[in-house]
């Protein structure tokens, strides 16, 4: 694929070349997406977006636009600003209308073919779809259709949505997509782009996030609001679970496709994905935060001189633990900027090492004192154990670690890249078992009841929680039906699934 902007004629995402062992079983599909309808330089503003949205992906971006006549797109390995920042890029995707994705990765398939948004010409038109997300049934609809004779050319799991809409009898765009995403398990917040309509959509549970937004007279989707913010763009709303609205040039029309089931929105993105300054579903992620650290300090409270955030992902809750202790607020630990988050690093030896580039001890801070240290989550436990090594190694006479979430025991299915099961340290230790494995002095989790309740519920209600927390209670919302396969050992062997998934 070419790396300046190119005319779409046939399925963009054709790499023929591509090996077995550059995917492996794992969801990986933690992104951003936006899209705008009906703005001069659509395809800057979408730029632009999916820089706000760089925390959410910073392996590859892509941009389609559409002019009116046809879908130009640009697709690169890499972060937003050295790929979209040059003039030629953006005069070679020119429009008043453009959509853009932002992929996250930790290893493997980083080939431009995995890049999206997609883009197809189906009997309608052309199409083009970006995805945050994870499908949980696109093997076993990938087998199906390509035992009709679809042919597939990329290996993400998105592309099964095209092939439905391809075989759809339906006569609009809007209702192939429907036909489509009723046969689809998962989540999804999809942006799709066509000569007609801005589509967005959030899956009946609306895990993922996305929300509408207003520029003058055009509508904007993205992933989170800080990308209508660096637009300038107003926040309207978010798509609701379950809602699809399609914009075009008469304004926006809202539909609901689906069945109502209860919404049950990704807790993760308030402790963890989303930016702080975002609002996700009407709650500041910033505040959100703030309270799991107040509640953190309630539940677990501990006799100590100085609160020090693990950075950047700590900060906020660690100034709420620190408010709600009384205990006096440090940066114990600078972080280095130029370096991504610890899980972009490909391999576990690297990521080992990554957390050493990334941090460094302030020493005056923390020399002599018993320190709290506060960290959003503990998934494999490289970054607690190395930070309470070098906080040790600083002075401290002390190191109590205090985590704003419960132990992350189980591994995500709905897009949040976490590794299997195995190798999240809580699904094979207990509280006390992974005090030693980080030796800390004492360890503790927020409980699920004071994660709800920091989120402005009473407790977790059993019977109806309101959000996704299936990392924290293994209650998963949506059926598992791929996974389930390969781990319930059924028609089919692991082997064959997974060779079947990428092929
Ligand atoms: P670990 O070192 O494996 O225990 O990972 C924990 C660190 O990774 C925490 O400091 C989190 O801020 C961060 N983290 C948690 N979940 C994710 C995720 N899904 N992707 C990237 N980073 C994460």
């Amino acid at each position: 694929m070419s790396a300046t902007p190119r005319r779409l004629a046939h399925p963009a995402f054709a790499h023929p070349f591509m090996r077995a062992e550059d995917d492996d079983d794992h969801p990986r599909e933690e992104c951003g997406i936006f899209g705008l309808w009906g703005a001069d330089q659509a395809a800057a503003h979408v730029a632009l977006g999916l820089h706000a949205l760089q925390h959410r992906g910073q392996e590859a971006a892509g941009i389609v636009a559409y002019d009116g006549r046809s879908f130009n797109s640009h697709r690169a390995l890499g972060h937003v600003g050295p790929n979209f920042s040059q003039a030629s890029v953006i005069a070679g995707l020119p429009g008043h209308a453009a959509i853009g994705h932002n992929r996250y990765s930790t290893s493997g398939d980083t080939l431009l073919r995995n890049v999206q948004p997609i883009y197809a010409d189906l009997a309608f038109g052309g199409i083009a779809l970006a995805h945050n997300g994870n499908l949980t049934n696109a093997v076993a609809l990938r087998r199906n259709l390509v035992n009709r004779g679809s042919i597939f050319q990329s290996t993400m799991d998105t592309e099964v949505i095209v092939h439905l809409m391809a075989t759809s009898r339906s006569r609009s765009v809007v209702d192939r997509l429907t036909d489509a995403l009723g046969q689809i398990e998962g989540a999804y917040s999809l942006i799709a782009l066509t000569s007609e309509a801005l589509i967005g959509v959030r899956d009946p549970h609306g895990v993922r996030p996305l929300v509408l937004g207003k520029l003058r007279d055009s509508y904007v989707l993205a992933s989170e609001t800080v990308a209508l913010d660096i637009i300038g763009a107003d926040y309207v709303r978010d798509v609701e679970a379950g809602e699809m609205v399609v914009i075009n040039n008469d304004g926006i029309h809202s539909q609901r496709p689906f069945p109502k089931t209860r919404a049950r929105f990704c807790i993760f993105e308030y402790i963890y994905f989303a930016r702080p300054d975002s609002i996700s579903e009407g709650k500041s992620v910033y505040d959100a935060r703030k309270r799991i650290g107040m509640e953190l300090a309630r539940e677990s409270p501990v006799a100590a001189d100085v609160v020090i955030p693990v950075p950047d992902s700590g900060v906020p809750a660690s100034l709420g633990f620190a408010q709600e202790s009384g205990i006096p607020y440090e940066l114990g630990i600078i972080r280095n900027h130029y370096v991504g988050r610890t899980f972009i690093e490909p391999t576990d030896q690297i990521r080992h090492l990554g957390v050493r580039l990334k941090h460094n001890a302030n020493r005056a801070h923390i020399a002599g004192k018993r320190v709290v240290l506060v960290d959003d989550s503990i998934v494999r436990g490289t970054t607690s154990t190395k930070i309470v090594e070098m906080v040790r190694e600083a002075g401290a006479a002390e190191v109590h670690m205090r985590i704003a979430s419960p132990p992350t025991s189980y591994s995500c299915f709905y897009g949040v890249d976490t590794p299997e099961r195995s190798k999240l340290l809580a699904a094979t230790h207990d509280v006390e078992a992974m005090r030693q494995f980080i030796k800390a002095d004492s360890l503790a989790f927020l409980s699920t009841d004071g994660l709800y309740r920091a989120m402005g519920e009473e407790s977790r209600n059993n019977d109806r929680p309101q959000y996704c927390d299936a990392c924290f209670t293994g209650d998963y919302p949506i059926p598992l039906t791929d996974n389930d396969e390969v781990e319930g050992g059924g028609r089919t062997t692991r082997l064959t699934l997974l060779a079947e998934r990428g092929r």
